[in-house]
């Protein structure tokens, strides 16, 4: 199993449209998936058509001490499950950080469920901030993937993240995380800029970049107010399409490496 944190400290970036697609995408693949949404509003739990107050959340986990085996929860499709956000998420972050474990604290929690081995991948859809549980969620990971948008101010912030992962790793709480992947996402071909940032962050980064670009659709800004995945919203459609060659480049690089 492999705890995938999607994260970049950007807001509006396509972090939860990313974690709620990939995941559906895997999934219809046969590949067995749990999304945990980190972020207080809940955009991938209600993108996924469940009900943001309902159920125990990663909050409980994190907080109350309840069993992540519990809060787990089922999904319209097969292999994908959630767990929940909760409003209390950006509270939390302070009163973890008073506790002194605030860094492993979402580790020891994926512990156990890394130990039933329910799940092939793991993903965490992280919260716009560079905050406490982004760190957390960079210390219990084992990969991150990060999204950016294809505009000018895109690659703005991916320096720092560059920054963190080097002091997640050099502070021993997580010296194997990995930058798996960068993935270039709202992409607009008839925005000249658009192609010039793919460039530069194709220069750049050569080594971690996916080929695989996602567009800028309506549909797929459409898909989470029904509460669907891209998948299921516009089964043939462009954004599907790029979510799933995301999907099988994401599988296919794990099959090389
Ligand atoms: P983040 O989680 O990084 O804040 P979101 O995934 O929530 O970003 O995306 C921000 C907004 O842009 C959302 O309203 C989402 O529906 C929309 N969006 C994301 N990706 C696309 C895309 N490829 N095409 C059109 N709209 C998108
Ligand atoms: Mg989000």
């Amino acid at each position: 199993m492999r705890i995938v944190a999607i994260t970049n400290q950007k807001g509006g970036v396509g972090k939860t449209t990313t974690s709620v697609n990939l995941s559906a995408c895997l999934a219809q693949m046969g590949v067995r998936c749990l999304l945990i949404d980190l972020d207080s509003q809940g955009n991938a739990t209600s993108g996924l058509g469940l009900a943001k107050e309902e159920g125990g959340s990663i909050y409980s986990a994190l907080v109350e001490g309840t069993d992540p085996h519990e809060v787990i929860r089922s999904t319209r499709m097969p292999h994908l499950s959630v767990i929940r956000s909760h409003q209390e998420l950006a509270g939390c972050e302070i009163e973890l950080a008073q506790r002194g474990n605030h860094l492993t604290r979402l580790r020891e929690v994926l512990d156990q469920l890394r130990h039933s081995n329910h799940f092939d991948y793991i993903f965490l859809d992280c919260p716009p901030s560079l905050g406490v549980l982004m760190t957390s969620a960079l210390a219990a990971a084992d990969e991150m993937l990060v999204p950016i948008q294809c505009e000018y101010f895109g690659l703005e912030g991916l320096s720092s993240i560059v920054q963190v992962v080097q002091q997640i790793r050099d502070c021993g709480v997580n010296p194997n995380l990995l930058l798996e992947g960068i993935v270039m996402t709202m992409y607009d071909q008839r925005a000249n800029l658009a192609n010039q940032v793919v460039n530069d962050v194709k220069s750049y980064f050569a080594e971690v970049i996916y080929n695989t670009i996602i567009p800028r659709t309506i549909r797929l800004g459409e898909a989470p107010s029904f509460g669907k995945s891209i998948i299921e919203y516009e089964p043939n459609g462009r954004g599907s399409q790029a979510y799933r060659a995301l999907a099988e480049e994401f599988l296919a690089r794990r099959a090389t490496k």
